[in-house]
C-alpha cells in the first residue's frame, strides 16, 4: 500500500500538474487530506473571511497511475474514509442558496465522537463523504469548480463502498481528492458542510478506452451520472437526456419507450447548488443497465 501525506496538495486540476507519486494499476493508496480551509480555521473566533483564500479546497495528490491513457476511464474504489474528531461549518454573506439573507460571517466548531457530530445540543449521525475528487483537466480549473473531470462535486453518494469513474484527459490521470465532510445534505445549501480533515483509502484501476462524458458513481444498488453546469436547469436537462440514452441503448428500446421508462425508474437528484457550477445527478437502478453498457452509452467521443 502507498501512503500520501496531506502536505502533498494542489489547488487546481490543470494540464500542467506534476505527479506527487506514481503507482501501478490496481494499487491501494491511503490519502491523508486537509479540510477545505487547509486547516486554517481552529476556533469559532476565526471567520472564513479572514483566511488565505488561495488555500481553499486543497486536493491531496496528484497521483499518476502508470499505463492509464487519455480516453480511458479511471476507476476509483473508495475502500474507507476516516474523519477527524472536529468539524468546521461556516456561513458567509453572499454565499449559498440564501446568501443575500446572511448578515455576517459565522464559524461553528463541532466535536465529532463515536460517529456523531455535536451541534447546538443536537446529535447528528456522521455519513462521511468526499467533496473534491477528480483528475487533471485539459484546462486550468480551480478545485472549487466541478466539471467533467470531477473536482468539487460535493455529492454525498461519493462515500465508502462506492466506485467512481472519471474520464482520463492526461496520461496517468493525475488523480487527487480532498474536502471531506462528516455529513452533508443534498444541495449543501449554506455553502459549507461539516468540513473535516481525514484519510481516504482508494483502489485505483482503469477501464480501457471507456472515458465517460461525465463522472459516474456506482453503489450497491445504482449508477449515478453527475452533470455540472452554471445553470442548474441546463444540468437537469442534460442529465435526463443522458439517462434516457443509457436506458435506450442498454435495453434496446425506442427513444420514446426509454423516455417513459426513465419517468418510472430514474431519480433526478441534486448534489450541490452552491459551487461556481451546480451539480445534479441521475440515479439509474442496476436492473436497467450495467457499468460497461452505461460507459459505452455515454462514451466521450474524442476529437
Ligand atoms: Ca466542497
Ligand atoms: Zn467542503
Amino acid at each position: 500500500m502507498h501512503v500520501l501525506g496531506s502536505d502533498t496538495c494542489f489547488f487546481a486540476f490543470g494540464p500542467e500538474l506534476k505527479p506527487a507519486i506514481s503507482v501501478e494499476k490496481e494499487s491501494i493508496v491511503q490519502i491523508e487530506t486537509k479540510d477545505c480551509f487547509s486547516n486554517q480555521i481552529t476556533s469559532e473566533k476565526q471567520l472564513v473571511t479572514e483566511i488565505d483564500f488561495s488555500k481553499v479546497n486543497p486536493a491531496t495528490g496528484p497521483i499518476y497511475v502508470k499505463g492509464v491513457k487519455r480516453g480511458d476511464a479511471l476507476e476509483v474504489r473508495i475502500l474507507d474514509i476516516k474523519i477527524s474528531d472536529r468539524g468546521i461549518i461556516v456561513v458567509v454573506p453572499g454565499a449559498g442558496v440564501l446568501g443575500d439573507l446572511v448578515k455576517e460571517p459565522k464559524t461553528k466548531v463541532c466535536e465529532i465522537k463515536d460517529g456523531f457530530i455535536t451541534y447546538n445540543g443536537l446529535k447528528i449521525k456522521c455519513k462521511p463523504m468526499i467533496g473534491v475528487i477528480g483528475v487533471a483537466s485539459d484546462e486550468e480549473v480551480p478545485c472549487g469548480t466541478p466539471g467533467r473531470h470531477g473536482e468539487n462535486l460535493d455529492t454525498k453518494v461519493i462515500a465508502k463502498g462506492a466506485t467512481v469513474y472519471f474520464p482520463v484527459f492526461r496520461d496517468g490521470a493525475l488523480f487527487g481528492l480532498g474536502d471531506l465532510h462528516a455529513v452533508m445534505g443534498d444541495g449543501e445549501v449554506c455553502v459549507a458542510s461539516c468540513e473535516v480533515s481525514g484519510e481516504v483509502t482508494v483502489k485505483l484501476d482503469v477501464v480501457e478506452g471507456k472515458a465517460p462524458q461525465w463522472p459516474v458513481v456506482e453503489t450497491d444498488e445504482a449508477f449515478y451520472i453527475l452533470v455540472s453546469d452554471e445553470d442548474v436547469s441546463r444540468a437537469f436537462r442534460e442529465a435526463t437526456e443522458i439517462a434516457v440514452k443509457v436506458l435506450q441503448q442498454s435495453n434496446s428500446l425506442s427513444w420514446e419507450d426509454a423516455y417513459m421508462l426513465a419517468s418510472m425508474v430514474v431519480d433526478v437528484e441534486v448534489s450541490q447548488l452552491v459551487n461556481p457550477k451546480k451539480t445534479v445527478r441521475v440515479r439509474i437502478p442496476k436492473e436497467y443497465t450495467s457499468i460497461l453498457k452505461l460507459l459505452e452509452a455515454i462514451k466521450w467521443e474524442r476529437k
